[in-house]
């Protein structure tokens, strides 16, 4: 029997194959590489799908990360909350711009739990940001609402949540800028590396575009140290195309999450909690289990593969030993990594296989 993969990207570019070719046709005969029109031309179709005002390429998401603390004039001497339990890339961001992250533990939804960010918070905290983990939103609102009291900044981490709402609104507009990774296994992926920022504020727009381009509006003045951190024209060229089918690709996902949610009936396995008002896009989809290797093996004699998003808490990982976090400072994101398992989750799983899956969780 064929094996259930964690995430297949193979059939998803077939089927794009031909028009993302006749993209890079075009990218080729005008040799627009580098930024340009293939480029400015996914911007806008991402800001507009988005509903946000700008939208801005880069070369991968955590660039796109360093930017907006850039951006934000976040530099040594500062913190920043983040969740723990997320990909590391939120906490680069920071770092690198030489500020400090500081980690805040996540609720029974897995996002940051806007109950403990307050007393994470001084007088060098700058921003929070918030991660839309797995692909669902956390809870913008009341986040959003703990910034404004302490006049800090709220940015989204929007890495893994292209396309997910929010109270009925697609995320990427609620905090001063948001983050994408258009790396090929996001929900939308590049044929190559690629990030991005969407923000409703012109200031920020405006500087975002020059520190992505050596700091520099006219060719060879160089206003402050800038970066190389812009899109390729091959990549944009194949979000476009790729944009066009993301909502169906997103809608599929949800289906699958749905009948997951619905069908899995084992009382050994927990799934993430979902509020009414967050619509994501599973971008993955993450349980907990108490023995996660023997399930992994009782989930291998069935043929489907698993993956751990993710095994180790930001808090804990060896870079960040001298912020001298210590085990139980983040009790609900170090329970999840060491009991997280992801399923099968990609637009293109058959019916079928989703069955598969269901049929096996259930006699786990
Ligand atoms: C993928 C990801 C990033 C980093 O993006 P890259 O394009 O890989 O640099 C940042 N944050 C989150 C939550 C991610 O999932």
């Amino acid at each position: 029997m064929k094996n259930i993969p964690c995430l297949d990207l193979k059939d998803q570019h077939q089927q794009v194959k031909k028009e993302v070719f006749e993209a890079f046709e075009k990218v080729y005969e005008q040799t627009a590489f580098s930024g340009g029109p293939f480029v400015e031309a996914f911007e806008k179709a991402f800001a507009t799908y988005t509903g946000v005002n700008h939208c801005i390429g880069v070369s991968n998401g955590t660039t796109a990360l360093h930017l907006a603390m850039l951006a934000l004039g976040i530099g040594p001497g500062d913190e920043v909350i983040i969740p723990a339990n997320t990909f590391i890339a939120t906490a680069w961001g920071v770092s690198h711009a030489g500020a400090t992250p500081v980690f805040v533990d996540c609720d029974e939804t897995w996002n940051i739990d806007p109950k403990k960010i307050e007393a994470a918070i001084n007088p060098k905290t700058k921003a929070v940001i918030g991660v839309h983990l797995y692909g669902q939103p956390f809870d913008i609102d009341a986040v959003n609402a703990i910034c404004q009291k302490h006049g800090i900044f709220m940015v989204e981490d929007a890495a893994q949540a292209q396309g997910a709402r929010y109270k009925g609104q697609t995320v990427g507009g609620f905090g001063e800028m948001a983050c994408y990774s258009y790396y090929p296994g996001k929900n939308l992926g590049a044929c190559g590396e690629a990030g991005g920022l969407t923000t409703n504020h012109e200031k920020y727009e405006k500087h975002l575009r020059s520190l992505r381009n050596h700091g520099s509006t006219l060719r060879y003045f160089h206003d402050e140290i800038g970066y190389n951190y812009r899109m390729g024209g091959l990549e944009g060229a194949s979000l476009s195309v790729k944009l066009k089918y993301l909502e169906g690709w997103n809608n599929r996902r949800r289906e699958i999450a749905t009948r997951y949610r619905n069908e899995i009936k084992n009382p050994k396995i927990t799934l993430q909690a979902k509020p009414d008002w967050a619509d994501g896009i599973n971008h993955l989809f993450v349980v907990t289990v108490e023995n996660k290797e023997a399930f992994v093996e009782h989930l291998a004699s069935h043929h489907i593969s698993a993956a751990y998003h993710y095994p180790v808490p930001c808090h804990l990982q060896k870079a960040y030993t001298h912020l001298g976090y210590k085990k139980g400072d983040c009790p609900v994101a170090e329970y999840l990594a060491e009991h997280c398992v992801s399923l099968p989750m990609f637009a293109e799983l058959s019916d079928e296989q989703v069955q598969t899956v269901i049929d096996a969780l259930n006699t786990y």
